[in-house]
């Protein structure tokens, strides 16, 4: 029994090698070694982290490279994001050569190494999962539940996804070691799986999405035989756990790169069932315009380094499916306000059945849809009242948005615009006259429920 649980815990593949430090066998017989004339990245673009991290394993007798996305972004010259690294040392031992370092993650097992503000991500080499079945397990439709079985290089560049993804940058030697061509791919300005295209994506269906994103984030055309596959797999996407497609479908949002990811999605026919909502609102010209105005609005800012609200983003893709909702409840006698809530929750629920959107997000989603009526009372103190609210600017941005997409008269835009940017005196000129009949001032402490959601909204 317990010489199975120790085998267990310390099983490695057969040509395993997280190993002893300094008797390492490198383990790149099989890999292209690709000279620093050749890829010309210039290894001061690297992070004083990356290097720090690659030194320091090195010094204690490891193999460690820089690997996957800041390679790749490298060759293309373009700014990685951050570094991780890959090694043959084991959590334990990179935990041991670095003082300030802690290992997370209980099934897929990481060290973060901190060099000041940066965090460095470091992994073990990943072993292939074939006939194992203990560590890795496998479901039913093909797709992999875990994957931390440690292995060599080799091996470590198998289960990675692209073969721009499948680099190694030693920066001792500043070379490149290329186990699948990967070089000569993203030279040739081409996303290709490593491996059977239809197997990968069964294995995980989320690699479907990311090369939808990698694709048009880096300008990359995606292989004609990695690409067939995925109309035919969008179905699989609904087997991956909602909180993950939610990290992937951000990803894709923020990339800088949302308008052309989502054309993408929709040419390959992923967008069906990914925002459940998504593939509705797309289909009605108006939302459509208004998803459009709003990914350009995000791109344009995450292109010029400026943050970017993912509850925004969120409440501009569903917007047009609370206005529907909003609409039917009143039809069915519900007064506005009331209705606009009952509409946002439902709105939320069916979402989240797919996408699990984080609740600190879908809290600051509704307070911005919540605001919009109140942008139509322009009498009295309210006006004032809006300006004060918390979140007064995101729920301003979004009625500039409704405004730009034609689904309001721009006229109110502009009137915010004006009375929030104005003097006081200015401003008093600029209140409607207050029509609403003169509420009588209630004796009782006790305030209805009705009177209370139209405080709140
Ligand atoms: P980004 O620029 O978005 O960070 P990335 O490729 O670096 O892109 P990460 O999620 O940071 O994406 O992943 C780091 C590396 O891990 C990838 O380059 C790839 O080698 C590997 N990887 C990530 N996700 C998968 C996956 N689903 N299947 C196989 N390999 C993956
Ligand atoms: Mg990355």
């Amino acid at each position: 029994m317990i010489k199975k649980l120790l085998q267990r815990v310390f099983k490695t593949s057969s040509k395993s090698t997280p190993n002893s430090g300094k008797k390492a066998k490198p383990s790149y017989t099989n890999a292209k070694r690709i000279h620093s004339k050749i890829h010309r990245i210039d290894r001061k673009l690297l992070s004083t982290g990356a290097l720090k991290t690659t030194e320091g394993l090195q010094k204690a007798g490891f193999e460690a490279f820089v690997v996957g996305g800041a390679v790749r972004d490298l060759l293309l010259k373009k700014r990685p994001k951050d570094f991780d690294i890959a090694t043959n040392a084991t959590p334990e031992q990179v935990n041991r050569v670095f003082r300030r370092s802690r290992i997370i993650g209980r099934r897929f097992r990481l060290v973060h190494v901190m060099f000041g503000d940066e965090t460095v991500e470091v992994s073990t080499f990943r072993g292939s999962h074939i006939g194992d079945d203990i560590d890795a397990k496998t479901a039913e439709s093909g797709r992999i539940l875990r994957d931390n079985v440690f292995g060599n290089q080799e091996e470590d560049a198998v289960r990675r996804d692209f073969t721009a993804n499948a680099l190694y940058y030693d920066p001792s030697t500043e070379e490149i070691l290329d186990f699948h061509d990967g070089v000569a791919d993203i030279q040739a300005g081409i996303l290709r799986m490593i491996g059977d295209p239809l197997t990968r994506y069964k294995e995980d269906p989320v690699r479907m999405l990311r090369a939808i994103r990698l694709s048009a984030k880096l300008g990359l055309t995606i292989d004609k035989s990695t690409e067939a596959p995925i109309p035919k797999l969008a179905e699989a996407l609904h087997d991956v756990p909602a909180s993950r497609l939610f990290d992937e479908m951000l990803k894709l949002f923020l990339s800088g790169h949302a308008i052309e990811s989502v054309n993408s999605l929709r040419k390959h026919k992923l967008h069906h069932g990914l925002l459940p909502m998504l593939d509705v609102v797309l289909e009605q010209p108006m939302g459509e315009r208004f998803v459009k105005l709003a990914l350009k609005n995000t791109d344009d800012r995450v292109l010029a380094d400026k943050p970017v609200s993912p509850s925004f983003l969120f409440a501009t893709l569903l917007w047009h499916e609370v206005l529907v909702a909003w609409q039917k409840i009143q039809d069915q006698g519900e007064n506005p306000i009331p209705a606009l809530h009952i509409a946002m929750n439902d709105v939320c629920d069916i979402q989240a059945e797919k996408l699990a959107i984080h609740k600190r997000y879908s809290i600051t989603m509704k307070e911005i849809w919540g605001l919009q009526p109140r942008f139509e009372q322009r009498a009295g103190r309210r006006p004032y009242a809006l300006l004060e609210h918390p979140r007064y600017r995101a729920a301003y941005d979004f009625l500039l948005l409704r405004c730009e997409s034609g689904e309001i008269p721009n006229e109110l835009g502009k009137w915010w615009t004006d009375f929030a940017n104005v003097d006081a005196d200015k401003r008093q000129t600029m209140l409607l006259p207050d029509t609403a009949p003169k509420k009588r001032r209630r004796r009782t402490r006790k305030r209805s429920a009705s009177s209370k959601a139209t405080e709140q909204a």
